[in-house]
C-alpha cells in the first residue's frame, strides 16, 4: 500500500472524473461504471441493481461513505436502484440501535433505498438452499472441532486433509442438519461445510463452513434459529435473491470471489423458484439473478482509523464521548462536527474508484468540506479569545445598528443587522504590544480597520497588576466611516469584533484531528494506535458571538469570519446558551507541521 500522504489515485487508474459532454458537472468514468455501460450496451443487463450491505455492529464511518456513494450513485446515474441490506448474520455483536443509526446516516448523506432488507429475512431460503447443496452432494455435516478444522485446513504451502466426516451419505447429512436446526447439538459441536477442494490453492475453497451452531437470540428472528449462516454463504445468496446485478465490495473480498461464484452457480436461485417461493408469498419483491462481484479499493484517510472495531473501542473505553463525538470519523461524528454531506460526496467524487490502494491525506478531505462550506455557510462575527477595545471618542451610550452582508460572494444570502457600540471585544492575538516584523494588526499608536466600521488608532493600554493588557483605548477616525470622504483611506490590517454589550457568551468547542500522526495504525514503532490520540483534539473555550449567531437553530453552519467554519451543536446548543463546534479552520494548519 502506498503511504504517500498526498496520494490520490493516478490518472492511469482511469478513475478520475472527466468533464461531461455539456461542460457541466463532470461525469464519473471509472472501471466499474465502464463495466456497467458495457453490460447495458451488450444487453447482458437491462436494469442495474446494487446494494449497500453494512453489518449493524457499529455506526458507519467515512470509509463506508465511499461504498454508499458508489452503490447509490450508480443506481441513480443508470436509472437503476439500490437496496439497503443489513448484513445481520452475527447475532450478539449486532444491535437495533445500529440499524436505526445506519438508516439515518445513509439518508443524511442524501440517499434513499429501494428496499430495506436484512440477511435474516432470508434465513429460511438459506436453510433450504443448504439442503439442496447436501442433496446434490456439495455439502456435509462435520463433527470436527474448530481447532481440528484449522489443523486439517493446511497452509498456503501445504494442502489440507479431508475431514473423516466428509463422505457421510446424503441421508445422514440431511438428518444431522435437520437436528442442528432443531437445536439438538451444542454450540461448536458440528458445522455444515461446502464440499469443494481441500487442496485448493485458494484457502477459501478448502471446504468452507456454511453454518455454525450458536444458541443465541437474534434481534430479528428471536430464538427461532440455533444455527447461523456464514458471511460468504449468506452474502452472495442475498445478492442473488434481490436480483443484484453488480455486487460491489472492497478488495479484501477478491479471494472470496471464486467461492461467491461457486455458491451462486451450485444453488442457482433463478432456476429454483421453490427455494424462494415463500419470500414472494411473504410479500417480498424478489426476482433472483446471478450477480457479479466487483472489487474496488477501500478509502483510507491519514490521521484516521476506519475500522468499526477500533472505533467501538474508543467509545467503549470512553476515550471519546460516544459514537457521535465530533472527533470521530463516524458519519454521525462528522455530522455533529459540522461536516457536510456535500463535502463528503465531493471527496468521494474527487478520489474516484479504482483498484489501487492508497492513503488519502486528511487535508484533501478538509479542503472538500471548506469548499462546500465556503459557498453555503453564511458569515457571522465571533471572538473566541477576547480583549476589550474601548472607543474613547464615542459617547458612553453610543449605539448603532450596522448592516452586514451574510455572504461576501453571494448577494442572495441577504444582509443582517449587527449592533455596534463604544466597547467591543476583539481577538487578543489581533493586538501586539511589541509587534513582530510584518504585523499589520493593532499595536500601540498603530491603526487598523474594524470590519464594517472604520479605522481606529490605539492611543493607550490598560494593564492589570500582572502586567497583562486588559483594555485598549482607541479613537475612531470618524472621517473613515462609510459614506465619509476618508472611507477609502487604506490601512494594512482589518480585524473583526463584536459589541461587548450585545454579544452573547457561548461555549465553543475547538476540534482538531483525533490522531497526531498520519498513520496511527502503523505499529512498526512498537506503539499502539491508542498512544497516538491527539490530546489537543478537543479544547473548550468561552467566546462571544454577535446576537445573530447565537439565535441559530441546532446544526446551522456558519463561517465565523477569520476563524473558521462552525456549527451550532445539534445536541447541546440553545439560543440562550449557545454551543458551537469548530468544523475546520479556514486554512490548513497541519501542512507546516508535517513539512
Ligand atoms: P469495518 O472493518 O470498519 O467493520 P466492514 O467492511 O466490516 O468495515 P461492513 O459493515 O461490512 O463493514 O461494510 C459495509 C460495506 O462498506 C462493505 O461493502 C464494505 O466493503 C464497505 N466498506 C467498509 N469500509 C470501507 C472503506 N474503508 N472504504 C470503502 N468501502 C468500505
Ligand atoms: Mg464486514
Amino acid at each position: 500500500m502506498s503511504t504517500d500522504s498526498a496520494a490520490v489515485p493516478t490518472p492511469s487508474a482511469a478513475s478520475a472524473a472527466s468533464p461531461g459532454a455539456d461542460g457541466q458537472k463532470p461525469e464519473p468514468r471509472d472501471f466499474i461504471r465502464q463495466i456497467i455501460r458495457d453490460d447495458l450496451a451488450s444487453g447482458r443487463h437491462h436494469a442495474i441493481r446494487t446494494r449497500f450491505p453494512p453489518e449493524p455492529n457499529g455506526y458507519l464511518h467515512i470509509g463506508h461513505a465511499k461504498a454508499i456513494c458508489l452503490n447509490f450513485g450508480i443506481a441513480g446515474e443508470f436509472a437503476g436502484w439500490c437496496n439497503l441490506r443489513l448484513d445481520d448474520t452475527n447475532p450478539g455483536k449486532e444491535d437495533p440501535e445500529f440499524v436505526e443509526g445506519i438508516k439515518d446516516d445513509v439518508r443524511w448523506l442524501g440517499y434513499d433505498w429501494h428496499d430495506l432488507r436484512h440477511a435474516s429475512d432470508y434465513f429460511e431460503v438459506f436453510y433450504d438452499a443448504a439442503r439442496k447443496l447436501i442433496r446434490d452432494g456439495h455439502a456435509y455435516v462435520d463433527d470436527l472441532s474448530a481447532d481440528e478444522v484449522r489443523a486439517y485446513r493446511g497452509t498456503l504451502t501445504e494442502p489440507g486433509r479431508n475431514s473423516p466426516f466428509r463422505d457421510r451419505s446424503v441421508e445422514e447429512n440431511l438428518e444431522l442438519f435437520r437436528r442442528m436446526r432443531e437445536g439438538e447439538f451444542a454450540d461448536g459441536s458440528k458445522t455444515l461445510r461446502a464440499k469443494i477442494d481441500m487442496a485448493s490453492g485458494n484457502m477459501n475453497m478448502r471446504d468452507p463452513t456454511i453454518y455454525r451452531i450458536r444458541k443465541i437470540a437474534h434481534q430479528n428472528t428471536g430464538e427461532a434459529w440455533p444455527i447461523y449462516p456464514m458471511y460468504d454463504y449468506a452474502h452472495c445468496l442475498s445478492d442473488a435473491l434481490e436480483g443484484i446485478t453488480h455486487s460491489l465490495c472492497t478488495l479484501e473480498f477478491e479471494d472470496h470471489r471464486p467461492l461467491y461464484d461457486w455458491f451462486v452457480d451450485k444453488i442457482d436461485l433463478p432456476a429454483h423458484p421453490e427455494l424462494w417461493q415463500h419470500l414472494r408469498e411473504g410479500g417480498f419483491r424478489t426476482e433472483p439473478a446471478k450477480p457479479r462481484q466487483i472489487e474496488f479499493s477501500r478509502l483510507n484517510l491519514s490521521y484516521s482509523i476506519t475500522s468499526k472495531r477500533k472505533l467501538a473501542q474508543l467509545v467503549n473505553e470512553r476515550l471519546v464521548d460516544g459514537w457521535d463525538d465530533p472527533r470521530m470519523n463516524t458519519l454521525r461524528g462528522l455530522r455533529r462536527r459540522g461536516f457536510t454531506p456535500g463535502g463528503i460526496r465531493l471527496l468521494i467524487e474527487r478520489l474516484g474508484i479504482s483498484k489501487q490502494n492508497s492513503v488519502i491525506d486528511y487535508a484533501i478531505f478538509e479542503n472538500c468540506v471548506r469548499e462546500d462550506l465556503d459557498g453555503s455557510a453564511p458569515r457571522r462575527l465571533a471572538v473566541l479569545d477576547p480583549l476589550k477595545l474601548v472607543i474613547t471618542n464615542l459617547a458612553d451610550d453610543h449605539q448603532e445598528t450596522l448592516s452586514f452582508p451574510n455572504h461576501p460572494k453571494d448577494e442572495s444570502f441577504g444582509q443582517r443587522e449587527v449592533p455596534f457600540a463604544r466597547e467591543l471585544w476583539i481577538e487578543r492575538e489581533d493586538f501586539a504590544e511589541v509587534p513582530p516584523k510584518g504585523f499589520h494588526r493593532l499595536k500601540p499608536d498603530g491603526e487598523v480597520r474594524l470590519r464594517g466600521v472604520g479605522i481606529v488608532k490605539c492611543e493607550a493600554l490598560v494593564k492589570d497588576a500582572a502586567g497583562q493588557v486588559t483594555e485598549l483605548h482607541c479613537t475612531l477616525d470618524l472621517d473613515s466611516r462609510a459614506g465619509m470622504p476618508g472611507a477609502e483611506r487604506k490601512v494594512k490590517g482589518t480585524i473583526h469584533w463584536v459589541s461587548a454589550r450585545h454579544a452573547v457568551a457561548a461555549e465553543v468547542r475547538l476540534y482538531d484531528r483525533l490522531f497526531n500522526v498520519p498513520a496511527p495504525d502503523d505499529d512498526s514503532d512498537g506503539k499502539s494506535w491508542l498512544e497516538h490520540i491527539n490530546p489537543e483534539a478537543k479544547r473548550v473555550v468561552r467566546g462571544w458571538l454577535e446576537p445573530a449567531a447565537a439565535a441559530a437553530a441546532p446544526e446551522q453552519r456558519y463561517q465565523f469570519e477569520r476563524l473558521g467554519y462552525f456549527v451550532a451543536d445539534r445536541v447541546d446548543h440553545r439560543a440562550e446558551a449557545p454551543v458551537f463546534n469548530r468544523t475546520v479552520t479556514l486554512r490548513d494548519t497541519w501542512a507546516k507541521q508535517a513539512g
